[in-house]
């Protein structure tokens, strides 16, 4: 590899570092190189679902949900630019997010989310079942009630990470596939050089936002916040006609419908160190949580089954920011189970850093020097 040097280096190419260049290249930035052991966009950020899950996901009202929904918030004017600055529709769909009760418990987590929720001020309607079905009719009778989340909304990942490819190709940011970095060099505070399998590359500024490997790579004396792989199983279904107009959740699964007619059903939630397979298991467990939410999708072929591994920190939160001793240095990772949602802040909070910008409180909260991340 050449060595000559870099104004910015970042290590991963998914849905975190290639929205990081993006934005930082916006902002007028040059020489960004972006490094990847495998194919770009190849790893969670292929297998994720898409959803921009804001009010599903999230247990209360704090930090982590003012950051979800900022993000969430970023996403029609990400959607809009990237299609102008590509030619890309990432299929932004805004249709809401339906979240069902089968169960009696499962009535009782209806009732805390809408009253936290309610409380919050947010955008959530509580459904019966007769309305539930009314609004899906491909929902299973057995639904007892529901809520919509008007403002859960999805997109479709792929065609995300393919926009961001495309624009890293059409702004002159360096794609280096193929090449693993092993090592930071640390030297009197600074990031030096990075050691990677095709040698070493130098750069003023170096950012990781290498997913469920973050804490793989060597940074001595620096300490990697611990990221730990959570792996997430998926089944796809093909079908003619579309079934289903919004997002479903159950508390135990849930159901994407695309545009194009697939149905995506997720997902295990496994630890289970860098095993990135599908299991009988995995399988059984997603489609019997699929066919709660519609039995009638039941009879439909698995058109598709794929796996992930989410990046989860210690206190299960997004690690965003720079490093006490050391002045060139991000890490960008811990995203879990949001970091397609969480990406369009994320590249904003990382070009913030970079450029000098101040960092607002909340993003601080997300930083490295957190005590809770050493758990
Ligand atoms: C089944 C499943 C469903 C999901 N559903 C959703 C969802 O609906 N909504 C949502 O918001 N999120 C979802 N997620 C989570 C989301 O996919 C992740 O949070 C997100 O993709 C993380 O992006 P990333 O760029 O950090 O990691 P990744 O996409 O994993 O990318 C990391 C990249 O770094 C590269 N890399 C790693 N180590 C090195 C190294 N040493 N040198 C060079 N390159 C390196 C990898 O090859 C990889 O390409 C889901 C995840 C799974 C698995």
């Amino acid at each position: 590899m050449q060595e000559i040097g870099r104004e910015i280096l970042i290590v991963g190419a998914g849905v975190i570092g290639l929205s990081i260049a993006r934005e930082l290249s916006r902002r007028g930035i040059k020489r960004i190189t972006i490094i990847d052991r495998g194919p770009a966009g190849h790893e969670a950020t292929f297998a994720a679902g898409g959803m921009l899950a804001v009010q599903a996901e999230t247990d209360e009202a704090g930090d982590f949900f003012e950051l979800c929904s900022a993000s969430r918030d970023r996403y029609p004017q990400f959607a809009a630019e990237l299609g102008d600055e590509t030619g890309i529709d990432i299929g932004l769909d805004q249709a809401g997010t339906l979240y069902l009760a089968f169960t009696g418990n499962d009535s009782r987590e209806i009732d805390h989310r809408y009253n936290w929720q309610k409380n919050a001020g947010l955008n959530v309607e509580r459904l019966s079942a007769s309305e539930t079905r009314k609004l899906e009719p491909f929902v299973s009778p057995d639904v007892r009630e529901g809520l919509i989340f008007p403002d859960d909304w999805q997109v479709e990942n792929r065609k995300l990470a393919a926009a961001l490819l495309k624009f890293v190709a059409l702004n002159g940011i360096e794609l280096i596939e193929g090449t693993e970095c092993r090592r930071l060099i640390v030297k009197n505070g600074r990031v030096i050089a990075a050691e990677t399998s095709s040698g070493k590359v130098f750069a003023q500024q170096t950012i990781i936002a290498a997913g469920a490997w973050t804490s793989m790579i060597e940074a001595d004396p620096v300490r990697v916040p611990e990221i730990r792989p959570i792996r997430g199983q998926i089944v796809g279904f093909q079908t003619a006609k579309r079934f289903f107009s919004h997002v479903i959740y159950s508390p135990r699964g849930y159901l994407i419908p695309r545009a194009d007619g697939r149905i995506l059903a997720g997902a295990t939630v496994e630890d289970v160190g860098f095993e990135n397979l599908m299991t009988p298991a995995g399988i059984e467990y997603v489609r019997r949580n699929a066919f709660e939410i519609a039995p009638s999708i039941s009879g439909l072929k698995i058109a598709e089954e794929i796996s992930g591994l989410r990046p989860k920190a210690a206190d299960a939160l997004p690690v965003i920011g720079g490093f006490p001793h050391v002045e060139n240095l991000i890490v960008a990772s811990g995203h879990y189970r949001n970091g397609i949602l969480l990406a369009p802040i994320t590249a904003d909070a990382v070009a913030d850093i970079v450029v000098g910008n101040r960092v607002s409180s909340l993003i601080r909260s997300f930083g490295v020097d957190r005590t809770s991340l050493s758990g």
